[in-house]
């Protein structure tokens, strides 16, 4: 089954986003961590699936000006540094939130 959220929480205060899925499960992601596993073509080489992002230049307290849902597979988030062309998946957001935890 492919996860799909109940609930996206956005923690601004924490600078945490929280995601309550279907099946019981929780994940959490620092924005931080969001903002710099971006996968869009601004932020990884599309040919050699390198990251360009130069992580250091992201500020430690970035925070999330706005979300939006894509379709019904997908969020995308509006960063406070003004990116917003990355897509997060459930996928990605439901296995790495899990990796996150552990
Ligand atoms: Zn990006």
């Amino acid at each position: 089954m492919r996860p799909s959220p109940k609930d996206i929480k956005l923690k601004r205060a924490e600078g945490i986003v929280e995601i309550l899925w279907l099946d019981g499960e929780t994940s959490r992601w620092s924005v931080y961590d969001l903002r710099c596993s971006c996968r869009c073509a601004h932020c990884v080489d599309e040919m050699t699936g390198e990251r360009t992002l130069n992580v250091a230049e992201v500020p430690d307290d970035i925070g999330i000006s706005d979300m939006e849902l894509v379709g019904s597979y997908a969020v995308k988030f509006t960063f406070s540094d003004g990116h917003d062309t990355g897509l997060y998946t459930w996928d990605k957001l439901y296995e790495a939130g899990q990796q996150f935890l552990a």
